[in-house]
């Protein structure tokens, strides 16, 4: 699958539990077509000890997000789709609201 996401892009989740809360993108598996974004969607998981002084337990971790569930974030005008431009051979992002940068 095909995405226009970057890691390091901040997107706001549009469903699901988190909806509206917007974050970091820290992992995209294409082949899947799901999203990692820091600090949302997060899960409980149960962890085993791995040491003999490490107690293992219960962290939370966040949990893949469909890409289609997520929309990027312009810093000017908000969630928007990603365009582009070509500019000197280069295809840049662009917000397909008001042009700007992404
Ligand atoms: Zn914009």
């Amino acid at each position: 699958m095909k995405t226009k996401l970057r890691r390091d892009d901040t997107v706001k989740i549009v469903s699901g539990k988190d909806r509206g809360k917007t974050g970091k993108v820290l992992r995209i598996d294409t082949n899947s077509g799901r999203v990692i974004v820091q600090g949302l969607n997060m899960v409980r998981k149960a962890v085993k000890a791995r040491r003999q002084n490490d107690k293992g337990g219960i962290i939370d971790v966040e949990a893949a997000l469909d890409i289609s569930n997520v929309m990027i974030v312009c810093k000017k005008c908000g969630p928007t789709r990603i365009g582009f431009v070509v500019d000197d051979n280069d295809k840049k992002r662009i917000c397909r609201k008001c042009g700007e940068a992404l």
